[in-house]
Parts: structure tokens; C-alpha cells; sequence
């Protein structure tokens, strides 16, 4: 088995390379039908399933296994599966799957390839349906703009893993298997590619907020989220905190603050009252399928 010695390099340094690598005639530059942007990927739609599918079961053991509930399995696969027919180009074709993890982290996370994880923890911080379409949109999101995807590629490519005729080609499925895995897993579920800058942050919440107003949910939901998220992590009055302890989910998916202040313009600008009139919260069903589920001491 061959192994490698592997460094990350510098977001901003990748994010400089890309720049210059980005539609100068170089294979993988396309069009991203969900952000409408060029794009440098050097993954194929298999690739990203292939890898999406060897990352999953690490992903579920290190967080403690899906939920011994198939109700509330289904019901939240319910709510994320509404979104999908109003996903852009071919990704709505995706095996889309979303998996609630028994686990108390507060955490929600997706694959490339249309695996999207959510924790019993982030479940029980959320009201109503909404709100959880709000979290399984963004990671939706990040799926669709191939924020994982674009990172795997861009470390594979410039830590030498990659070049030459091989970039032409692509990955090979021993590269997906033995580098992309570990990438995107790391040690205790704990990926750097996980974690995505603030710009990927913004753009998976405002492609969320599409998904979940196609839907048919309020997506005003998509601010609740972080601002109950912002409280249970102690930052805001009267909350109960968490040890002063941040959220997993505010750890990899940080910059509240900014991310409130630009849904609140998306929600002024594209989503005015007279829109979000007709589009739903659904907190008593959310209340019986999931919160009603848990054990007393979680609600
Ligand atoms: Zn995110």
C-alpha cells in the first residue's frame, strides 16, 4: 500500500494559484450551474460520489453512529429530500442521503457526492421544520458549490499528488480512497475540509435560503439557526452557554455575526414579507417528529 506524506498548504496561497489557474485554458475549469461561477475541479461526478460514499461510515463512527430511530430518520430525509428537485443542473441526481448521527456535538456537515450529516445535538437546538431545512440546505450548499470538492482538488494538485498528465486524467480511485478520505475525515471527525472560509459560508447559506423557499419553508429560519446557535454557544443574553465552549457547527461554520447581518439583507433584498407570507415554519410537526422523539432530559 502506498503511502504519502502530506501537507496542506495555506488557504490564501491555494486561493492565489487557483486564481491564476482558473479558466486559462486548463483542464477541469467549468461552470458551476448552482453558483453560476467558473470553477477549477478536477472532480468527476463519479469521483465525488466514490469519495462521498468511503468517507460516510468513518464520518458516522466517529460521531457516534446514525440514530436508533427510524422515524425521525425518516422524517428528517423527508425534509431534505423536499429541497432536492429544486437543486440546479445535474445535482439533484446526486444519492442524496441525510443522515441524523447520534451524537451530542452540535454539529451538521456534508460529502461531496450529496451526503449531508446531522447530529442529534444540532437537533435539539432547532424549533420547527424550517429550521431544519435552513441547516440541511446549507449543507446542501456546500455540496452543490463543491466547496469540498474545489479544496480536494487544489491540495491534490499543489502538493504534487497530482500533476502533469495525471491532471489531465484526473484522480485516480487510489488517490480518492487514500487522500481524499483523510482529508475530508481527518482525525475525530475533525477534517480540515470541513472547515470552509467565510465566503463558502456565505454562499452555502444563501443557496440554502433558494432551496428552502423553493421548498416551501420561511427562509427568515435560516437566521434563527444561527442565532440560536450564536446563544447556546454563550453569546448571546440569557442563554444557558455550553461551558463557554462554541458549538462544533460555529466552529466549522463560523462568522455568526457576519452571516446573520447577510442573511438579514438576502431576507430584505429577495425574500420580502409579501413572498414569505405563504411559506411555512412547521413547528408543530417538527415538535412531534423530532423534539417529542428525544429523551426528556434533551428537550
Ligand atoms: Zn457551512
Amino acid at each position: 500500500m502506498r503511502t504519502r506524506t502530506f501537507r496542506p498548504w495555506p488557504s490564501f496561497i491555494l486561493f492565489t494559484l487557483t486564481l491564476t489557474l482558473v479558466c486559462s485554458g486548463l483542464v477541469g475549469c467549468t461552470t458551476n450551474a448552482a453558483t453560476g461561477k467558473s470553477q477549477f475541479n478536477m472532480m468527476s461526478r463519479e469521483d465525488e460520489i466514490k469519495l462521498g460514499e468511503e468517507a460516510k461510515p468513518q464520518l458516522i463512527d466517529q460521531y457516534g453512529g446514525r440514530i436508533d430511530d427510524a422515524y425521525m430518520q425518516a422524517y428528517v430525509t423527508e425534509v431534505g429530500m423536499r429541497m432536492v428537485p429544486f437543486i440546479e443542473g445535474d445535482y439533484g441526481e446526486l444519492p442524496w442521503e441525510f443522515i441524523v448521527l447520534d451524537s451530542d456535538v452540535i454539529n451538521a456537515f456534508a460529502l461531496p457526492g450529496g451526503k449531508v450529516f446531522i447530529t442529534r445535538g444540532l437537533l435539539v437546538e432547532l424549533e420547527d421544520e424550517a429550521m431544519l431545512a435552513g441547516v440541511l440546505g446549507h449543507e446542501i450548499g456546500h455540496v452543490t458549490a463543491e466547496h469540498a470538492d474545489k479544496q480536494v482538488s487544489n491540495q491534490m494538485i499543489f502538493s504534487g499528488i497530482l500533476i502533469g498528465a495525471s491532471v489531465a486524467a484526473g484522480f485516480s480511485d487510489d488517490d480518492l480512497v487514500q487522500v481524499g478520505v483523510p482529508l475530508l475525515v481527518g482525525v475525530g471527525g475533525q477534517g480540515f475540509l470541513l472547515k470552509f472560509g467565510r465566503g463558502d459560508e456565505l454562499q452555502a447559506d444563501s443557496l440554502g435560503m433558494r432551496y428552502m423557499s423553493r421548498a416551501g419553508y420561511d427562509p427568515a429560519a435560516q437566521r434563527d439557526v444561527m442565532v440560536v446557535l450564536k446563544e447556546a454557544s454563550g453569546g448571546g443574553s440569557g442563554s444557558a452557554g455550553s461551558g463557554g465552549r462554541p458549538p462544533e457547527f460555529l466552529s466549522t461554520h463560523p462568522y455568526p455575526e457576519t452571516r446573520i447581518d447577510r442573511i438579514n439583507k438576502a431576507l430584505e433584498k429577495d425574500y420580502p414579507p409579501s413572498v414569505r407570507a405563504s411559506l411555512a415554519r412547521d413547528r408543530p410537526a417538527y415538535q412531534q417528529n423530532v423534539i417529542g422523539r428525544l429523551p426528556d432530559e434533551e428537550q
